[in-house]
Formats: C-alpha cells, sequence, structure tokens
C-alpha cells in the first residue's frame, strides 16, 4: 500500500542529492513537503541570531519556489513540533514520516519523540543520512564502537571503508507526479512568513543569500577554476582578503542547503582530471573530511559542547569576567585586527578560518583566558554556518582544550593579521574609524603621536579603545597556565594527540622565530 507521507525538513533544505525525499516520493500516493517553524526550538535551542534568521527564510523561500516549479510546495507550519505534527498526522491521515538522520542531541531526541508518536498513533517513520559523506555509525562501527579522536586515524578508518555514499539523483517533475501533491489551498495556508511577521529586525541584513540556488551556483563559480580547486592548500588561504579566499559555502552545507556529497564527487572528478592535486588534510576535499571528523568525534562524545562532562576536553579554570567577554563580543578589544574581525561577523555572519582562530586564541588561551564555551556560544549566535559539531570541535582545538596541542604557538593580534595585508585595507573596511592611520600604525593605532592621531581624526582612548591588555605580559601568563594544566591532566591531553603538526600552522612556524619547550622551561613562541 503506497504511504500518505510527511516529509519532514529540518536541515537538507534542498532538492538535490536528497535521498530521504527520494525515498519518500517512491513509496507514496501523497507527499506533504513539510518545515515546522517552531519559534522556540530556533531561539532556545538552535540559539539563532538575526542574520542567520534571514538565511533560513531565504531558504525556505528557495526551496518553495524550487518545489512548485515541480508541481509541489513547501508548507511552512508555525508551532510547536509534537503538538504540529500530532494534529497534522491525524488531519492528513498520515501513514509515513520520512527526515534526515540527524547526530545533534536535540535532533536525535526529536526523532525518538516523533518515533513514539509514530507508535502512539500508528505510521512509520523513515530516515537516512543526507547532512554528511559517511553514516558516522559506520565509521564508529569499524573503530571498536568508538570515535577515531586524531584526523590521522579518522583517515585510516576512511581507507577501510572506501569512498562515500554516491549521491542520488536529482528530483524531477515526475517523481512528484508520480504522487499527489498537496491541495493547492493549503500552500496559500502556510507560507513562508516574512521577516517583519517575525519581527525579525531588517537591519540585519547579511550579503550572503540562503537557498540551494545560490548555493548551487557559488559551487559552480567555484568550480570552474579547475586548477585553483586542484591546487587548493588552505594555510594558504587569506584571512584578511576583502572576498573571501575560501569557497564560502560553509553556510550553505550548514543548512543541507548543499550535499556535501554532491561536492566531494565534483572535487573527484576534477582530482581525476588533474595532473597533480592537493591532498588531506590541506585540500578541498581534506576540508570536507574535518567537517566529517568532527561530525564522528560529536555523535558519540558525551558532552560534546560543554567542558565539564567531556571526556576528551581538559578541565581549565577559566576567568569568568563579564566586561571583558563584551568588549571582546562587541569589538572593542582595541586590538585593530581582532575588532574588525568582530566586526565581520557581526555584520556578515561568516569569516575566514584563520580570523577564527586569531579571535578564539586572543579569547582563550591567548589573552583573555575566558572559556571556550563563552566564545562558541557567541559563534553560534552570530554564525551563519553555526554548526553543533563542528563549532564546539574547533573551539576545543583553538583553545588547546583538545585535538591541538601546540599550545606555545600563540597568535599575536598585532603581526598576524600584518602578515597578509600589511596596508590594513580589511582593517580600514571594517572598522572606518580607523581608516586614516598610516599603514604602520593601523595594526597598533596607540603607537602613533597624538599629532599623528589628529590627523588620522582618531584619537585613542577616545575615538577607539586602547589594547585592553598587554598581549606579551598576558599571553606569557597564560602559557604557563597552560603548561601546568596540560601537565595536571597530562592522560585527558594524550587522547586527541596526533603526531603531526597542524596543517594549518606549518607556514606560520616557517614564517616566525622559533621556540621550543626545552628541559621543562616554556619558551614562547608569538605568532
Ligand atoms: P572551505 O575552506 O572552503 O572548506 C569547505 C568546507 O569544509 C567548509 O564549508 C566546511 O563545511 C568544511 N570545513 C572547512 N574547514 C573546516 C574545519 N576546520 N572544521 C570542520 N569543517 C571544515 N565551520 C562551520 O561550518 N561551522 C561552525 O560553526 C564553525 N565554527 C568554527 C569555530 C572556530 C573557532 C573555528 C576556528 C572554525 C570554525 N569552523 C566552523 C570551521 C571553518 O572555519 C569553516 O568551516 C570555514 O571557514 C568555512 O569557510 P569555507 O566554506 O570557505 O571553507
Amino acid at each position: 500500500m503506497p504511504h500518505r507521507t510527511i516529509h519532514l525538513f529540518r536541515k537538507g533544505l534542498r532538492l538535490h542529492d536528497n535521498p530521504t525525499l527520494l525515498a519518500a516520493l517512491e513509496s507514496s500516493e501523497v507527499v506533504y513537503p513539510v518545515y515546522i517553524l517552531d519559534r522556540k526550538f530556533l531561539t532556545s535551542v538552535m540559539h539563532i541570531g538575526d542574520l542567520r534568521w534571514h538565511f533560513l527564510l531565504q531558504s525556505l523561500e528557495d526551496l518553495q519556489k524550487n518545489l512548485c516549479q515541480l508541481g509541489s510546495c513547501l508548507l511552512v507550519i508555525q508551532g510547536e513540533y509534537e503538538s504540529v505534527l500530532r494534529d497534522h498526522v491525524q488531519k492528513w491521515n498520515i501513514t509515513q514520516m520520512t527526515l534526515d538522520a540527524e547526530i545533534e542531541p536535540f535532533y536525535k531526541e526529536m526523532e525518538a519523540s516523533i518515533r513514539r508518536l509514530g507508535e502512539e498513533l500508528g505510521f512509520e517513520v523513515l530516515s537516512l543520512v543526507g547532512h554528511s559523506l559517511y553514516d558516522t555509525k559506520r565509521i564508529l562501527d569499524l573503530n571498536s564502537g568508538t570515535p577515531p579522536l586524531t584526523y590521522k586515524r579518522f583517515l585510516h578508518i576512511l581507507s577501510l571503508l572506501g569512498d562515500p555514499e554516491v549521491p542520488v539523483r536529482n528530483l524531477t517533475a515526475e517523481d512528484f507526479q508520480r504522487c499527489r501533491p498537496p491541495d493547492p489551498g493549503l500552500a496559500e495556508c502556510y507560507r513562508v512568513p516574512l521577516p517583519v511577521d517575525l519581527k525579525i529586525s531588517l537591519e540585519s541584513l547579511s550579503p550572503w543569500r540562503g537557498g540551494e540556488t545560490e548555493g548551487l551556483q557559488r559551487l559552480e563559480q567555484h568550480l570552474t577554476d579547475q586548477g585553483w580547486v586542484a591546487s587548493f592548500t588552505k594555510p594558504r588561504t587569506i584571512p584578511n582578503s576583502l572576498l573571501p579566499s575560501t569557497t564560502g559555502l560553509s553556510p550553505y552545507f550548514s543548512m543541507g542547503c548543499l550535499s556535501v556529497r554532491t561536492f566531494f564527487y565534483r572535487l573527484s572528478n576534477i582530482y581525476a582530471q588533474a595532473k597533480h592535486h592537493s591532498l588531506p588534510p590541506v585540500s578541498l576535499q581534506g576540508q570536507l573530511l574535518w567537517r566529517e571528523f568532527f561530525y564522528t568525534v560529536a555523535s558519540a562524545t558525551p558532552n560534546f559542547t560543554k567542558m565539564a562532562g567531556n571526556p576528551i576536553c581538559l578541565q581549565i579554570n577559566w576567568c569568568e569576567d563579564a566586561e571583558r567577554l563584551h568588549k571582546w563580543k562587541t569589538a572593542q578589544t582595541g586590538f585593530p585586527w581582532i575588532d574588525a574581525i568582530m566586526t565581520q561577523l557581526r555584520q556578515e555572519g561568516w569569516i575566514h578560518h584563520l580570523a577564527r582562530h586569531a579571535v578564539a586564541c586572543f579569547l582563550t588561551r591567548g589573552d583573555l583566558w575566558i572559556s571556550w564555551e563563552e566564545g562558541m556560544k557567541v559563534f553560534e549566535e552570530l554564525l551563519l554556518d553555526a554548526d553543533y559539531s563542528i563549532n564546539a570541535g574547533n573551539w576545543m582545538w583553538l583553545s588547546a582544550s583538545a585535538f591541538f596541542h601546540q599550545y606555545t604557538r600563540i597568535f599575536c593580534p598585532v603581526r598576524f593579521g600584518r602578515r597578509t595585508d600589511p596596508e590594513g585595507q580589511y582593517i580600514r573596511k571594517y572598522l572606518p574609524i580607523l581608516k586614516n592611520f598610516p599603514s604602520k600604525y593601523i595594526y597598533e593605532p596607540w603607537t602613533a603621536s597624538e599629532e599623528e592621531q589628529k590627523q588620522a581624526g582618531c584619537i585613542i582612548g577616545q575615538d577607539y579603545p586602547f589594547p585592553m591588555v598587554n598581549h606579551k605580559e598576558a599571553s606569557d601568563h597564560n602559557l604557563q597556565l597552560m603548561k601546568q594544566v596540560r601537565e595536571e591532566q597530562y592522560r585527558t591531553a594524550q587522547l586527541t594527540r596526533d603526531d603531526t603538526d597542524d596543517p594549518m600552522e606549518i607556514k606560520v612556524k616557517r614564517d616566525h622565530s622559533e621556540e621550543s619547550i626545552s628541559k621543562g622551561k616554556v619558551a614562547r613562541m608569538t605568532e
């Protein structure tokens, strides 16, 4: 008997490589494509900020348009998940619910409650993996039921597993014609709301536009430059270029507007035709594998987004300092490089990976000694690509709480940015108050004389703050604290330790004075 199906979009806001929706269409006489806009869930569990709200609504609008072109529609139902489902299952005589399987605890819990509802109301539940390259359970099974805790070990397990699942075919009008669409009247009742309907500020509009169509266009644009794709080497990309120097696809992957499997296989095709191509960890496929790595570890590590109760994370007595945290979050640290990055993040919702390094190191082990959880929450609110596993994994990395062990390398908030943008064009764009400073002062305007500050039209301490810390003193102090923590918690630190260097840091290491830990004495290396 063909089913009457609700296909529930959670992430996976796309029609290409959507195995679950394809399975729904193949097994049903009628399919209701539904997105439940549960504001409480989105705000208090997902913590989505204004920029991501816009991106989400644009993605839903695009999905609606694309479904419409294939003879169906998207039904956006506002309300609390369980009660919306309960009502509509009964109203529409639903016999099957299809949804993507996800690894986040809150999505797993949601799936479990949908399954319980299914038992109570008599519908079947089908969930398939579509958001990652592999079903993470297969990776865990091959690694004796536990997550591989280093990238190297992870790649080894993947070499046993073979290539990821190939993408499923694109959905067509014929797929939708085989079963009935929802009544046309329903689409009118359940339209995609406008930002004003949800009282989302119209001031915060990012230049990034949400949706599958935009995501696919960006993907195609990148893939036309096959030489760039084949030679992509992440550490050589520029954190302060005025346009993204990496693909900028993360917001689209994060909401599932783009399939990582599609991207992976398009890359494989280009690599197959190239004489030489870069390799993981620094290649583009290597970036997708970092994503996969964090997904795998997060899927099987308790309290992955917290320090307490997280078995792979160093337990550190971080400072609680709301005022300092606020200065970091609102771009008032007095270090133009850090403040420009935090401004770009707030205005646009995307910053380069190494820019993320700079501000995360500054907040945690570098300068302020504030918990990575606080930084992660700020990123969660402001990033368009905010992602449970990747965000927490990278924050643990940057704070040297897990995965990263070269903790003597601390980024200098003055020299780091200057290396790739000596004229400070990036700072001039995001902090226009500093735009008239000569280049030699742009990273440290407090060193300009009073006269020079007047000429630049910006008095430090009045129009722009003095640096909130003495970087040398703060980072020296923090380095000693970190050394002590790592000695005391040696076993935890070893859990995620790889014997290869951090690929992102290799170039940096060569460029700067090298010092190391010798005979128990910590010598610092400031990058
Ligand atoms: P590209 O370099 O073009 O890479 C292609 C894709 O690979 C990305 O879109 C992303 O899906 C994946 N990827 C790249 N780098 C990483 C990485 N280090 N770890 C895991 N996956 C990666 N990325 C997020 O998607 N969401 C987050 O919430 C997030 N939080 C971060 C927090 C911190 C403190 C740091 C240091 C990094 C964080 N990243 C996060 C990882 C990374 O910075 C972004 O994925 C990347 O900058 C996105 O830009 P892109 O799409 O141009 O990346």
